[in-house]
């Protein structure tokens, strides 16, 4: 099967299951996992915030205010890669990813 939106064939999540994701509101059909995180959930939000207007502001500003500590997570990520590679440190940076996926793989628990 084919995504709906993106025409890339629909490859099956890590637990087995290979039907896609609705993707409504973008149409009515079955997407991948990628355009489900960057287009469709997205779109879902925006619908949700046009729909209910913004009398959920302070839930949607504490989200905003956890993305924004993953923003600078990200940015001083960048900031050590660049440094890193600058300085050639292959084995060094290996250890940040190593850290990094060990660091979100708690989060996911
Ligand atoms: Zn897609």
């Amino acid at each position: 099967m084919s995504c709906s939106i993106c025409n890339e064939e629909i490859t099956a999540d890590p637990n087995g299951w290979d039907g896609g994701h609705n993707a409504e509101p973008i149409n009515n059909g079955r997407c991948c996992g990628s355009c489900n995180e960057s287009i469709v959930t997205p779109a879902r939000f925006g619908n949700y915030i046009i729909e209910n207007g913004i009398k959920d502001i302070e839930y949607m500003k504490r989200d905003m205010l956890k993305m924004m500590d993953k923003i600078d997570d990200l940015n001083q990520s960048i900031i050590n890669i660049k440094y890193l590679l600058k300085n050639k440190q292959a084995d060094e940076l290996q250890n940040i990813v190593d850290q990094q996926s060990f660091e979100d793989h708690k989060g996911v628990k």
